[in-house]
């Protein structure tokens, strides 16, 4: 079931990243950047943001896996080097950087209440990717409109923004979404307690670490068989290759039923129920 959702989901990825790249080609691009967070906020419309936190409040940070195009070009960025890649690239939990991608938002903000527009520009994965779309199709093909006139500095960001973003994603996957971009910032803070999150059931969970290795958001802790849902950008490739279903996306935690397989540090769950004793005293009887 969830390689079907997940095949739908890149469908739907592709799309929304294609369909403004021809909206700019065709100059329709007010369709697609109104439905952008950032982009929609900077021209004063609140309504966006309200919807999409609304529905990261219910199933996590979708808008990062359906519809910013920005979030899709380091996608594809990530399957190209897992492609040419001598073995196939793996990635690893990371810690979460909180107070890079804090500070990166915060001086967003900062930006935007005094007036100044180039940093948070600079910061939009909307922005960026329509200036790179602008840049690198728009202008070679001569499709000379407001905004696409070839200037030395415009291509000059153009190619900067593609190249962090590139280098990134080619190595680390949706690492510049956990860092650098403040709409996944923001979004953060709904996701972390989201409705439906992934979750991993320990009583089935073989530590096989295959979801480790394909989480490009780098949020699969195993050694506590804990998902970072602030980080997670429901892709849905963990539980593709989840070899015994333990991995899922649904409400609530599975309460943890192995001890071995409790959260390191002591910091067992609520609901954690010891073993019985006696289960020992019959083995020492035998
Ligand atoms: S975190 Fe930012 S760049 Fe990444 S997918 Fe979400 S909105 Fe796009
Ligand atoms: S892929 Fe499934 S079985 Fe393997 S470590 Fe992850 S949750 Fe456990
Ligand atoms: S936890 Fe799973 S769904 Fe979330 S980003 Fe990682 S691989 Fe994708």
């Amino acid at each position: 079931m969830y390689r079907t959702i997940r095949t739908i989901r890149i469908v739907i990825a592709l799309a929304t990243m294609l369909l403004p790249a021809w909206a700019l080609v065709a100059g329709h691009e007010t369709v697609f950047s109104n439905m952008q967070i950032l982009t929609a906020l900077l021209s004063g419309s609140f309504i966006c943001l309200v919807f999409w936190v609304l529905a990261t409040l219910f199933y996590g940070r979708i808008y990062c896996s359906l519809l910013c195009p920005l979030g899709t070009v380091m996608d594809c960025m990530a399957a190209v080097a897992r492609l040419v890649g001598r073995r196939r690239r793996a990635y690893t939990y990371s810690q979460p950087a909180n107070a890079v991608r804090w500070l990166f938002f915060v001086l967003a903000v900062a930006c935007v209440l005094v007036g100044g527009s180039v940093l948070p520009t600079l910061l939009d994965p909307y922005t960026d990717y329509a200036r790179m779309v602008t840049q690198f199709v728009v202008v070679p093909l001569g499709e000379y409109g407001p905004g696409a006139v070839f200037s030395l500095s415009s291509m000059s960001i153009a190619a900067g923004i593609a190249l962090v973003v590139a280098a990134m994603s080619w190595r680390h996957g949706r690492r510049y979404c956990n860092t650098v971009c403040p709409v996944g910032t923001l979004l953060a803070v709904p996701a972390a307690r989201s409705v439906f999150h992934p979750d991993i059931n320990t009583d089935k969970c073989i530590n096989c670490g295959e979801c480790e290795r394909v989480c490009k958001a780098g949020c699969i802790r195993l050694s506590d068989h804990t998902v970072d849902a602030s980080r997670c950008v429901v892709c849905f490739d963990c539980m593709s290759v989840c070899p015994n279903q333990a991995i899922t996306y649904r409400q609530g935690r599975h309460r943890l039923g192995m001890p071995m397989m409790q959260p390191s540090g002591g910091n067992q769950p609520q609901n954690f129920v010891a073993p019985p004793e006696e289960s020992t005293t019959i083995k020492q009887e035998k």
